[in-house]
């Protein structure tokens, strides 16, 4: 089963005179269930990639079949509920409510939508049960990404899409984040996107893609996934 079959996918960013060439045309397939980890320099389009399949952008030409449908040319209601209903997103920032402890920041999100998992259940997925009272100023970056991941798989995403989800952590930190997202994808067989700068982490994907230049100039698999510690 394919979660994205991708071709020609390119984006150009206009702004004034000045055109970047973000993406230059991709193609890709990602099966369901696959781990798949981003390296390459900055400003090889990493992001701009997983904003497209993520639905928070739109192309400048190409193809993203998401489970086999469309999602290129799509109206915004369509990737609002794309958004809100397939996709988990996880971000370098956690980006959680600080008047909120850790179960009501879940619980915000599992109220969105239709059949959320329980919100203790996210919490205990990432190792976090027992810090559901605390609030995000009680808890170490980690934590707090970690309650992030939580908050992103309430939703019982099909697709985990993380930017950089470890850039603000320590590598010991780091490795705990990886090891949720890692438990999440073997557990719930989600699909998970993972964009990083460490390159010391791409070994717990199934495969590794190296971007430059607004291509994919590389791929690796990894036969036998390692743990992330
Ligand atoms: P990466 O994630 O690999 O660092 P990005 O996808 O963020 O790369 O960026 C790819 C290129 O597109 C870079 O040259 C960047 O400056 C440019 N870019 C990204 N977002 C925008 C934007 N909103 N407007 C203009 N240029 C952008
Ligand atoms: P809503 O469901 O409130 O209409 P959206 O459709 O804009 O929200 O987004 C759905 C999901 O996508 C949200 O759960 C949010 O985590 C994520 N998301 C969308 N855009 C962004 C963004 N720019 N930064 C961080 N997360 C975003």
């Amino acid at each position: 089963k394919i979660a994205y079959q991708i071709s020609g996918l390119t984006k150009t960013y206009t702004t004034g005179e000045i055109e970047v060439r973000a993406l230059r045309g991709v193609d890709l397939a990602i099966r369901q269930g696959e781990m798949i980890v981003m390296l390459g320099p900055s400003g090889s389009g990493k992001s701009t990639f997983l904003n497209l399949i993520g639905g928070l952008d739109t192309p400048t030409d190409g193809q993203i079949l998401f489970e086999g449908k469309e999602l290129t040319g799509q109206d915004d209601r369509f990737l609002t509920q794309y958004r809100r209903h397939y996709a988990g997103f996880v971000f370098q920032f956690y980006n959680l409510i600080p008047s909120l402890n850790a179960r009501e920041n879940v619980a915000l999100v599992s109220e969105i939508v239709s059949d959320p998992m329980p919100v203790d259940e996210a919490l205990e997925m990432v190792g976090l049960k027992a810090r559901a009272d605390h609030f995000p100023s009680q808890l170490s970056g980690g934590e707090q990404q970690r309650v992030a991941v939580a908050r992103a798989l309430v939703k019982k995403p099909r697709v985990l899409l993380c930017d950089e989800p470890t850039g603000a952590l320590d590598s010991a930190t780091g490795i705990k984040v990886l090891d949720a997202l890692a438990g999440v994808n073997e557990t719930l067989g989600t699909t998970t996107i993972i964009i990083t700068h460490n390159a010391s982490i791409a070994a717990i994907g199934d495969r590794v893609l190296y971007f430059a230049d607004g291509r994919i100039a590389k791929e690796e698999r990894n036969e036998k996934r390692q743990p992330a510690s």
